[in-house]
């Protein structure tokens, strides 16, 4: 539980990190402005003003492109290592997490099936797209509100949900009762980068590493939303048939966690 709490004060320091860096974008961005606006302006003027101020632009967008460059990296880099999982289990031992994030006006309900499918996912993760789907409730809600976690057991047919492949599924909805999505930005919501939150607040990283996480263990993600009412956020994954012991014999996978 220490672990993910830490996890918690991880991501939110992350909110407050990107938000300095999209400020220092916007800075760097300044500069590729000026310096092409200043070039536009001594076009008849000498050649070597024209390059000095093309140079500035240029350095400018180079620190640019870095920078998003590592933001890019840190949201994407932590390694895929999927296990056999048990929702239930997984989610159940996120609670006292989930209570404290949440905070004490924000009821937070679990109703996770006891037969729910195994999965085989990054447990790792599967714990960061919750919390940070919880995250999202709670900046939803304003204070007080419900939070509902559920899991079950899902045949799919084809495209019934995004680019789904059909079979079988087990989805876990997270419903709050917070202010919903408009449609404009439903369509945008899995975009990297994309928030409505203030600077400091949103990453706009939360939802496409969900579509991410979700895509690269071979399920989908789907957003049902009313403005007013409140979200579910559905993620889709695919059935194991792997066998708990097959799993841990492994040999790459084992090699891979002793890292
Ligand atoms: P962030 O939360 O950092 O803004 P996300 O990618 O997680 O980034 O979400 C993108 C945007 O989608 C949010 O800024 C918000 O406008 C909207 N959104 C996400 N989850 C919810 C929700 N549960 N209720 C209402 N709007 C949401």
């Amino acid at each position: 539980a220490e672990a993910q709490l830490r996890q918690v004060q991880k991501m939110e320091a992350v909110g407050q990190l990107t938000g300095g860096i999209a400020h220092d974008f916007n800075n760097m961005l300044a500069v590729v402005v000026g310096g092409i606006d200043l070039a536009r302006r001594r076009l008849n003027g000498p050649r070597r003003e024209i390059m000095t101020h093309l140079t500035n632009a240029m350095e400018g967008a180079t620190r640019a492109a870095a920078l998003t460059r590592r933001l890019l990296s840190f949201a994407r880099s932590e390694p895929l290592m999927p296990e056999r999982v048990d929702t239930a289990v997984l989610v159940g031992g996120m609670s006292e997490l989930l209570d404290r994030t949440l905070g004490e006006r924000i009821k937070v309900v679990t109703d996770l099936s006891g037969d729910a499918w195994p999965v085989f996912v990054d447990p790792h993760q599967l714990e960061n797209a919750i919390v940070n789907l919880a995250v999202n409730a709670r900046d939803a809600m304003e204070g007080t509100g419900k939070l509902k976690i559920r899991s079950l057991n899902k045949h799919m047919k084809a495209s019934e949900v995004g680019d789904i492949r059909g079979g079988d599924y087990l989805c876990i909805e997270v419903t709050d009762t917070g202010c919903g999505m408009t449609p404009e930005v439903k369509e945008r919501a899995f975009e990297p980068f994309f928030t409505t939150k203030a600077v400091g607040k949103g990453t706009g990283l939360g939802l496409s590493q969900i579509f991410g996480f979700a895509h690269q263990s071979g399920g989908e993600v789907g957003i049902e939303s009313s403005v007013g009412k409140g979200t579910t956020v559905s993620i889709y994954l695919p059935r194991t048939d792997a066998e708990p012991s097959n799993v841990r014999a492994h040999p790459a996978m084992h090699a891979r966690t002793e890292e």
